[in-house]
């Protein structure tokens, strides 16, 4: 039992270094920024943020910052990164 344990553990330290193994499909965060605090939402690759500049433009610099933290793990839709 102990011994299959650390065997899961090892298996998981490799794994949390494999990013590509994981994809998020959906999730809700808060982000906060410099002046609020920014609910965003992804969706199957479908962006929404609650700040006013994304509005009509379904881009801002909340959600460009969560693409850029979780590369790897959802479809990049923006220029590659430096
Ligand atoms: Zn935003």
């Amino acid at each position: 039992m102990y011994s299959s344990l650390i065997g899961k553990i090892e298996k998981a330290q490799r794994y949390a270094q494999e990013r590509e193994r994981v994809n998020f499909s959906r999730f809700v965060v808060w982000f906060q920024g410099e002046h609020d605090r920014y609910r965003l939402g992804y969706d199957e690759g479908r962006w929404e943020c609650s700040c006013g500049f994304f509005n009509g433009r379904q881009v801002c610099s909340h959600t460009m910052a969560l693409e850029r933290i979780l590369q790897g793990m959802i479809p990049s839709r923006t220029a590659p990164a430096e």
